[in-house]
């Protein structure tokens, strides 16, 4: 993605968002986003440096006390504004995501739905936000825990869902009272533009949510490593998670990271095969596999191998792939050339290491040329080789035999990620043993790897990230500190442990 200078093209332009006033960087620096799709250039936008950063932390620790003295209830009242405009906005907001992200319209409005409902859910937490009370050791003394915000914190976001995850995190902070630095992806600004429109008008108050716009190199290291942020908030790759994990322990600030995954689909021989194969077809094919809860891997029992995957490769074989405002389109194009030249080079070694058993070219010719649109690809593959060991982020299913259920859980548990993972059977005994025994922050039972619900945790183990989980009522673990409040009206000096 070029870096345009301003005068020289007629766009859309957009600053960052720093204490309330729409603002351009001193760098005088432009990065352009662009649909996936069709090639065609949507805004441009101001690209943010450390100086900038520097100017979202002064606004947002301007704003904290204000904020942090609001009543709960009163900032939840702000974040229930904005799901509503969300919601009036959901068409334009959806299409929105499809053009400038590549997911199929459905996914794009499903992307905003998501956000309506984290939105709606969070909200609640502003009237409840429950600390504890317990009962004292010692005679008239009263103990309990409250919640109070970390201050300014950081949120940095990937591109996949661009909509659903800022709202998560921002949701979260917010309700609890933090004022935020948001870098939202370089791949996805204007959805996050859109975001910081609907709460201006829903009424947040300045310099509550910055927004610099940029890349991670300089924008987001700067969040991550000053130490006037109090807190990350981190979604992305594995390897920058590392990055801003170790950055961060310099501070001994709290990180909560959310990274990949290679999430198995496990199909036993007593499964309700037509549900699994519609289950695999989504989980592995929305959003043409770029989502982190994506299935990677399908654990096929042996005694159904050749018959599903019969029946999987026509439906593939089926799917459409083309432009995501299309509503006949079934996949999209992958976010840029990049991504699609890394997609291409898994797909290589498939070739070499394992059997191509659809797919594996990208499209051309025509409207193709326009975008990097990639053909749903499996491969039937032996268990460790690089196509079933690695995050691919494409529409890439490697496909493993197993002779037992044994078998597939040793499978589906040797790997570097724990996010997402799934059993078709009707076995009641063997789903609740695969709820004991996968190990993944989540597991389905007849259903795809992929449809989180916003009142759940989400999160993984193992390198998906450092234990921590996201959304649900962990939402407000991750922006909240605990403190414990001791009062003493017995009007004398007690002395917990050496009293009686
Ligand atoms: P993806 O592969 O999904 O693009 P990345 O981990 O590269 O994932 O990016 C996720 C987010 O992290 C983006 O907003 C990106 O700009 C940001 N980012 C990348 N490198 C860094 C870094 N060193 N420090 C902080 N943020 C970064």
């Amino acid at each position: 993605m070029g870096v345009a200078i301003r005068e020289t093209v007629e766009l859309q332009t957009c600053g960052h968002y720093i204490g309330g006033q729409w603002v351009y960087s001193a760098s005088d620096q432009w990065f352009q986003t662009a649909n996936p799709a069709t090639g065609e250039t949507l805004a441009q936008f101001s690209r943010g440096t450390e100086d900038d950063v520097r100017r979202a932390i002064d606004a947002a620790e301007a704003a904290f006390p204000a904020w942090k003295r609001t009543p709960a209830p009163k900032r939840a009242l702000i974040l229930l504004k904005a799901a509503m405009i969300m919601t009036e906005r959901k068409d334009e907001l959806g299409a929105l995501v499809s053009a400038e992200m590549g997911k199929v319209i459905a996914e794009g409005r499903g992307d905003v739905q998501e956000a309506i409902d984290f939105l709606e859910y969070i909200a609640g937490e502003g009237r409840r936000m429950y600390g504890e009370t317990t009962p004292s050791e010692l005679p008239d003394k009263f103990c309990m825990t409250v919640r109070q915000p970390l201050g300014v914190v950081g949120c940095i976001t990937p591109w996949n869902f661009p909509i659903a995850i800022p709202i998560w995190k921002l949701g979260a902070a917010l309700v609890t009272g933090n004022t935020v630095v948001f870098k939202p992806a370089e791949q996805t600004p204007l959805c996050m533009a859109k975001i910081t429109e609907v709460f201006e008008e829903a009424g947040l108050p300045a310099g509550v949510l910055n927004v610099v716009y940029g890349f991670g190199e300089d924008a987001g290291a700067e969040v991550v490593a000053n130490p006037r942020v109090k807190a990350i908030s981190f979604t992305g790759g594995v390897e920058t998670g590392r990055i801003v994990y170790t950055s961060a322990a310099k501070h001994l600030k709290p990180v909560e990271l959310e990274l990949g995954g290679k999430n198995p689909q496990i199909v036993m021989d007593d499964a309700n095969l037509d549900l699994a194969l519609d289950g695999v077809l989504f989980g592995a094919f929305g959003t043409a596999g770029q989502r982190c809860t994506a299935t990677s891997r399908l654990l096929l029992h042996e005694a159904v191998y050749d018959a599903f995957m019969d029946r999987l490769v026509t439906a593939v074989e089926a799917l459409r792939v083309g432009n995501p405002l299309d509503p006949g389109v079934d996949v999209g194009p992958v976010i840029n050339d990049e991504a699609g030249e890394r997609i291409m080079d898994f797909i290589a070694s498939g070739k070499r290491e394992a059997t191509l058993i659809t797919g594996g070219e990208r499209l051309t010719g025509g409207d193709y040329d326009q975008g990097f649109y990639i053909q749903p690809t499996i491969f039937a593959t032996e268990h460790g080789t690089r196509i079933s060991q690695q995050e691919i982020f494409g529409p890439v299913l490697s496909v493993i035999k197993v002779r037992s259920y044994e078998e597939a859980v040793a499978i589906a548990n040797d790997i570097e990620y724990g996010l997402s993972s799934s059993i078709y059977t009707k076995d009641v005994n063997r789903a609740f043993q695969a709820v004991q025994d996968l190990e993944a922050g989540i597991t389905y039972i007849n259903a795809p790897t992929i449809g989180a619900e916003v009142h759940l945790p989400f999160g993984g183990t193992k390198n998906t990230g450092n234990g921590g989980r996201e959304a649900g009522s962990a939402a407000i673990d991750e922006f909240t500190e605990i403190k414990t409040v001791f009062v003493d009206y017995s009007n004398r000096l007690q002395k917990a442990q050496i009293d009686g």
